[in-house]
């Protein structure tokens, strides 16, 4: 394979070269059946494995117990922002949502088509620099909706709320980047493309008995229950990235999973953040460090006016992606599971080099 471009695309974003490699040749010819995955049945004991395999892989990392069921659908992750209310908000119902940015901003927009809904907190007021804190969650809402990683603006929940209502969370930006409980949960989804697969498919893992409850219809690809009966196949399921979702979700496994994949993040993640603060020419964005997200280090810098000096040197050092978000300007690396600890190595030395020339 030709040498790559060290990827810090905040999405679709980097995956694993093996799995790339994998999925190739899955292209060709899969399972010995001298077809190419992308021409069989989606019905035919081959991709029934694979299914089965993708939706196991998920239960067993995030440790979810009977009564969980995990899906693989189309629509990305923002389909969910509108499924969830239709399959959660009861009519007449109130949704509690904590709004931490541009997704969770869409998510309370799509939920209001449906229902009530209770911003119960959030950090609009600073441009979504933090995480709010310390809110009160009514009890009588349906379920309480949050995000727990901000890919845009760089931010990340370290704890989750303790709640007696049910939790949905969006996490399409740090699924599978730490041990978590899943079970805290009732439901969890993520588009794949940030950190677990290419972009078509989003997973949703979801407790059975909160579903069933809204008193309305339900178009029968927006409900749950009905993908859920349909074996996440109720129609032609995103049969490539469903596979290529398993691979990842396989080298993760086979390299120590959960705990293994803390580690390295937690050593890309200090070696960013510790030259962002070190360098003079650099600022982090989030206005408090212990709600600086492990997968997405957004920074800026101290003379924007040095910006397209700083472009061409990390461009002729191989890097890609490290643009910020349209609405927040300057830089984000993001370092998902998939980005070698080299990588990151790269930046830093860039951003000690630019520093030497232009501090
Ligand atoms: C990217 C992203 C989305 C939207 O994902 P799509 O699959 O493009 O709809 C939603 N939530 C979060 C946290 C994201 O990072």
């Amino acid at each position: 394979m030709a040498s790559k471009a060290h990827n810090f695309s905040a999405g679709p974003g980097i995956l694993p070269a093996e799995v790339l490699k994998a999925a190739s040749d899955a292209c060709l010819d899969f399972d010995n059946l001298q077809l190419s995955l992308l021409e069989i049945s989606h019905r035919s004991k081959n991709f029934e494995a694979v299914m089965d395999e993708a939706r196991d892989l998920v239960k067993q990392l995030l440790g979810l117990g009977d009564g969980w069921q995990v899906l693989y659908l189309g629509g990305g992750a923002s389909l969910q922002f509108a499924m969830v209310p239709a399959n959660l908000l009861r009519t007449n119902g109130t949704a509690a949502y904590v709004n931490t940015g541009v997704w969770a901003t869409k998510a309370i927009k799509e939920a209001k088509l449906v229902g009530n809904v209770n911003v119960i907190a959030s950090s609009e007021d600073k441009n979504f620099a933090y995480i709010p804190k310390g809110y009160d969650i009514p009890r009588d809402a349906d379920y309480l909706h949050i995000t727990s990683n901000n890919t845009i603006f760089g931010t990340q929940m370290k704890a989750f709320p303790k709640s007696d209502i049910p939790v949905v969370v969006d996490m399409s930006s740090d699924i599978f980047s730490r041990p978590i409980d899943g079970n805290q949960f009732s439901l969890i989804y993520a588009g794949a493309q940030k950190n677990m697969g290419p972009a078509g498919t989003t997973m949703v893992a979801v407790r059975e008995d909160v579903l069933g409850k809204t008193g309305r219809k339900n178009f029968s690809m927006l409900d749950y229950q009905v993908q859920i009966k349909g074996g996440s196949m109720y129609n032609t399921p995103p049969v490539f990235p469903v596979y290529v979702c398993m691979l990842t979700l396989r080298w993760l496994i086979k390299n120590g999973g959960l705990s293994w994949i803390e580690k390295v993040n937690n050593e890309k993640a200090a070696l960013m953040y510790g030259e962002i603060d070190r360098n003079s020419l650099f600022q982090g964005t989030v206005l408090d460090s212990a709600d600086r997200s492990m997968m997405n280090a957004c920074f800026v810098m101290t003379k924007p006016e040095l910006e397209p000096e700083f472009d061409k040197l990390w461009k002729e050092a191989g890097i890609s992606g490290i643009r910020g978000h349209r609405d927040v300007g300057g830089y984000r690396a993001s370092l998902y599971n998939a980005l070698p600890l080299e990588s990151v190595k790269v930046l830093v030395e860039t951003m000690q080099h630019f520093e030497q020339k232009f501090a």
